[in-house]
């Protein structure tokens, strides 16, 4: 005992219908409530929401190090390298490499560097990605 063609017809309708309206009160919401993208790069920066415990942008701060090379030990992307100055071995980091591990922030002794909540990591040229 099936439906006949002509109540098909009119429960295929009904359905059309309905999702008509939904869609309708959809757009209808939209439009009259705020804008729910940021629009950053351009402006609102400062609505970007930054998790907490993100690993940004490295910081490291050369009057701590006392260049134990604990850094350049346990980077796995190469991101560190000793260099020679006044003070002795001091390291020296190319952020471009930087995979954000924290590795180098949790052994180092005198907490010379830190990952920062700063999720911005670029420059213009390879001196803007170098940190000493
Ligand atoms: S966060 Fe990881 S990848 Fe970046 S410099 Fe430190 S150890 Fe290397
Ligand atoms: S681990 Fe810390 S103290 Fe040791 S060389 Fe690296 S930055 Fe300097």
């Amino acid at each position: 005992m099936g439906l006949d063609n002509g109540a098909t017809q009119e429960i295929r309708k009904e359905i059309v219908r309905w999702f008509e309206v939904s869609l309708a009160v959809e757009l209808l919401r939209n439009l009259v409530s705020r804008r729910a993208t940021v629009l950053y790069p351009f402006k609102d920066r400062e609505k970007v929401h930054v998790p907490e415990g993100l690993r940004g942008r490295l910081t490291f701060n050369r009057q701590l190090c006392i260049g134990c090379g604990m850094c350049f030990r346990v980077c796995p992307s190469e991101t560190v390298e000793m260099i020679e100055d006044e003070k002795g071995k001091r390291p020296r980091f190319y952020l471009d490499r930087c995979t954000h591990c924290q590795q180098c922030e949790d052994v180092c002794p005198t907490k010379a560097i830190g990952l920062t909540q700063q999720f911005e990591n670029f420059g213009f040229d390879r001196k803007e990605m170098t940190l000493e």
